[in-house]
């Protein structure tokens, strides 16, 4: 059987490709790695009290691929509520910029070429006086970006960090309803979906020719790869010819890791220290921490991103867990034991050890931008990248930029 277009990949990106072709009349096979649809959209609907995010939880501001969608599937949003609370050196205070941040701005308007995180520090905040801003500054980026601050880039996280304050939202039931809107517009006549197909080798001549792990080919006049970048730089799939430019280009891309820990308990016990707690940023090992306001739930969740989520990839679950209970003690002044018995469940999702996905999300880096420039365009008019790190859209990293590229793909396909 041959294709019209091959898509590897049943993430956002993938779907929303696909939806696409599929609509316009052409035959698409989409080949997924793991039994389900989804990649970094995660949603868990067993063992909790209700469904839990492993992977995308929030939308960050009024985005307009992902409102579409939640606005056509008549989903609903809840925009998250509770107060940022900062604790350092085990004191609580209501989170708020170190008070250099406005200089740190200031300083960084006037920057005209690009520089690593770690050079902009170094040059212009190197004095003692900026010590607790510079640990502010790097806790935000691999924190919220996952990213290495001596590869990211000072411009790039200028330009998202302004939007930091956006009202962000929760989608009720799940995020994994997204995914399913755009995959009931798949289903159909011109769309096959082969799971536990892993894509190890790509051929591409006259044709492409995907192989995959079980000895499967597939054929296509043209194939789309929406993969993450965690995969292709680890270089799990093969290219036949080898790729050239594209391949400099892979390497050149930032890609994070996260583990994001998922915590039942018998009790809201936070609540008696203060009911309106949204987001704990801390100096614990485990640094961030959040609750699920406005809805009252005795789910907390833990988040480890950047190079300490890469140091902590071998860690056994059962040691995690040991760090997970010294934080949250540390923070609430709560006996670990005594934590671990109001502990009803737990998951512990490391995404650097996920073998289809190899990390978290992308960050951009110096050589982000001319990367993404080669990425766009096709290798022999045949293959095409997709999916939330090549995409140019503002929102580095999201859903919505895995939607906007997976959607600006097929329409350059459909031309
Ligand atoms: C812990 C975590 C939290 C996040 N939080 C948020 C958030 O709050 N808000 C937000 O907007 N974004 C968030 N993100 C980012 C967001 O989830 C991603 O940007 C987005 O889902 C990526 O979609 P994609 O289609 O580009 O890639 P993916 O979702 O990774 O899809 C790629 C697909 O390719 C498949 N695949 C891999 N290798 C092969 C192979 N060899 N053969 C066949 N198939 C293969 C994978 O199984 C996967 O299904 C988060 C990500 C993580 C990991």
């Amino acid at each position: 059987m041959k294709y019209d277009v091959i898509i590897i990949g049943a993430g956002a990106a993938g779907l929303a490709a696909m939806r696409k072709l599929v609509k316009a009349g052409r035959h698409v096979c989409m080949l997924e790695a793991s039994s389900v649809t989804g990649g970094r959209i995660a949603t868990m609907h067993d063992g909790f009290d209700q469904p839990v995010e492993a992977g995308a939880e929030f939308v960050h501001g009024k985005l307009p691929l992902t409102f579409k969608l939640i606005k056509e599937a008549k989903l609903s949003c809840e925009p998250v509520e509770g107060k940022m609370i900062g604790i350092q050196n085990g004191e609580w205070r209501k989170e708020e910029h170190d008070h250099h941040w406005k200089e740190f701005m200031r300083q960084l308007r006037k920057l005209k070429t690009d520089i690593t995180v770690h050079q902009f520090l170094d040059e212009k905040f190197s004095a003692g006086e900026y010590l607790e801003l510079r640990r502010a500054v790097q806790r935000l980026a691999e924190g919220f970006n996952l990213a290495d601050i001596s590869k990211a880039s000072i411009l790039s996280l200028r330009d998202e960090w302004k939007n930091i304050d956006k009202k962000q939202f929760r989608i009720k039931g799940g995020y994994d309803q997204l995914i399913k809107v755009l995959y009931d517009h798949c289903v159909g006549s011109n769309a096959e979906f082969y799971f536990n197909s892993v894509a190890d080798k790509i051929s591409y001549k006259k044709h492409v020719v995907v192989h995959t792990t079980d000895k499967n080919k597939f054929e296509a006049d043209n194939l789309i790869v929406t993969v993450s970048v965690g995969v292709l730089q680890s270089g799990s799939i093969l290219f036949d010819p080898p790729l050239k430019e594209h391949a400099v280009a892979i390497q050149g891309l930032g890609f994070g890791a996260v583990i994001k820990f998922l915590l039942e308990f018998k009790t809201r016990f936070w609540e008696t220290y203060d009911p309106d707690i949204g987001f704990i940023l801390s100096d614990e090992i485990i640094p961030t921490w959040w609750t699920q306001l406005p809805t009252k739930s005795k789910l907390l969740t833990a988040w480890m991103g950047g190079p300490k989520a890469i140091e902590n990839l071998f860690e056994t679950n059962s040691s995690l867990l040991q760090n997970i209970l010294l934080s949250l003690s540390s923070i609430f002044k709560i006996a670990p034991a005594v934590l671990r018995d109001e502990l009803r469940n737990y998951k512990i999702v490391n995404w650097l050890d996920n073998p289809f996905v190899k990390g978290g999300y992308s960050y951009n880096t110096l050589r982000s931008r001319e990367a993404k420039e080669i990425l766009n365009t096709p290798v022999y008019d045949k293959i095409y990248f997709a999916g939330e790190a090549v995409s140019k859209s503002d929102s580095q990293g999201t859903v919505e930029s895995a939607l906007q590229s997976g959607y600006d793909v097929a329409e350059f396909l459909l031309k």
